[in-house]
């Protein structure tokens, strides 16, 4: 992969930050556009703009097939049986809600249990906590080792009958641990449960097959992939999408309204309610077509190259600590250096043009399993180069010198 061809795709990697040149280390978090995203989402309002499944006009039926388009590219791109199995959210963050809140109303009650894992992002915690408040179900945690990698013997010990669903991350969003999903999936399917994935720091770094999975849920956002902000995608299969209630009610999830009595749309609009960011699900169809473009394979092989060099020069740094330090890992790398507050680093970094994240991740409970209370986190992906983590590691040994 020409990665300097690739660099002039994304505009704002030319910018400029604090007069340094931006070294954008924070993937993580979001990750950058490339241009034929931006023009894709621009072109719609320019061209095209109008709403969807509504009007009979050019311009509608225009923007109702770009729409579904993107749905069908979507689902190509995992694999899954049926466009209709893609339903289009705001984010990895509503689609968990989603399925959490109607898992709970369907199939949730006192007695019955939820797996997550001690790694997740708040957003596979809270709504899993809420849905388990609600109904009386029990929250149950799959613990992890010093190296931040699930204890899967713990893992099968909590699998019983009380289990209804497990919803864990593939690959964690502070230490890039990669979880062994297909193990988890059919120990699972053995007891009949079904899996959500939390996707969010997967989908742009590894092929996925939903069918070769044979995953139930799997979720992720626009925006982490390249893609614009406020959309995101569910994917269910078609047996448990239909199991499940509608989320919201609104326009175009019905099929028909009395004050009586509604009737809901079919799949996947029986999940979509309201106008849907139409623009979004575009420009996310336009990243994913671009992504296909480099090919997976070329950004997994050089993201793989370039994260053993980056840990291999950040662990010359007198006094660095690892959080998190499995044996397979993608995107993530934590870590905190002698006694220095991440942010304190992270600020001085700031002002070399680097930018990192600092603090806990939205992930707290990990912070207190690991006893601290945040790391500085560097998060690659296809776009950085090894000057990059030069760039970083000289960054850091500069404020280490600044700060001690
Ligand atoms: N899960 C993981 C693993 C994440 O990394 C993130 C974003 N940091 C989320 C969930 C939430 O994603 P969003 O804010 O886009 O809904």
């Amino acid at each position: 992969m020409d990665v300097k061809q690739v660099r002039r795709d994304f505009p704002i990697l030319q910018e400029l930050v604090h007069g340094k040149p931006l070294v954008y280390l924070d993937n993580g978090a979001t990750t950058q556009k490339p241009l034929t995203v931006i023009e894709t989402e621009a072109r719609y309002y320019e061209e095209y703009n109008s709403n969807v499944h509504r009007g009979v006009h050019h311009l509608s039926q225009e923007a109702t097939n770009a729409y579904e388009k993107a749905r069908e590219i979507v689902a190509g791109f995992i694999n899954a049986a049926h466009s209709h199995e893609v339903i289009f959210t705001k984010g990895t963050t509503d689609g968990i809600n989603l399925v959490a809140n109607t898992m709970c109303r369907r199939f949730l009650k006192e007695g019955d249990s939820v797996i997550i894992s001690a790694m997740e992002h708040h957003s596979n915690i809270v709504p899993w906590q809420m849905a388990c408040e609600e109904s009386g179900a029990t929250l149950k945690v799959i613990p992890i080792n010093e190296k931040g990698e699930l204890k899967m013997d713990a893992f099968s010990a909590l699998l019983d009958d009380t289990v209804k669903m497990i919803a864990v991350t593939y690959v964690s969003n502070t230490m890039g641990t990669i979880n062994p999903v297909e193990e988890i999936i059919a120990q699972a399917h053995a007891r009949k449960i079904p899996v959500l994935l939390d996707a969010a720091q997967a989908i742009q770094h590894m092929s996925i097959d939903v069918q070769a999975l044979q995953v139930d849920f799997l979720v992720f956002s626009g925006h982490k992939i390249y893609g614009p902000t406020g959309i995101g995608v569910l994917y269910g299969t078609t047996e448990w999408l239909n199991k499940l209630p509608p989320y919201q009610g609104g326009g175009d999830m019905i099929k028909t309204v009395t004050f009586a009595k509604t009737t809901y749309n079919e799949l996947p609009y029986k999940f979509e309610a309201g106008t849907p960011h139409i623009a979004g699900a575009i420009g996310l169809g336009a990243a994913i077509r671009y992504l296909q473009q480099v090919g997976l394979d070329k950004i997994q092989q050089w993201e793989e190259q370039l994260q053993a060099y980056a840990l291999e020069q950040l662990r010359q740094i007198d006094g660095i600590r690892f959080i998190g330090d499995a044996a397979r890992r993608s995107g993530a790398i934590s870590f905190l250096i002698h006694d220095i507050h991440p942010f304190d680093l992270g600020e001085l970094l700031d002002q070399q043009g680097i930018a990192v994240r600092t603090g806990h991740h939205c992930c707290e409970p990990l912070m207190d399993e690991f006893k601290i209370p945040g790391t500085v986190r560097a998060s690659l992906t296809f776009y950085n180069t090894k000057e990059d983590i030069d760039k970083l590691v000289a960054g850091i040994n500069r404020a280490v010198s600044m700060l001690r």
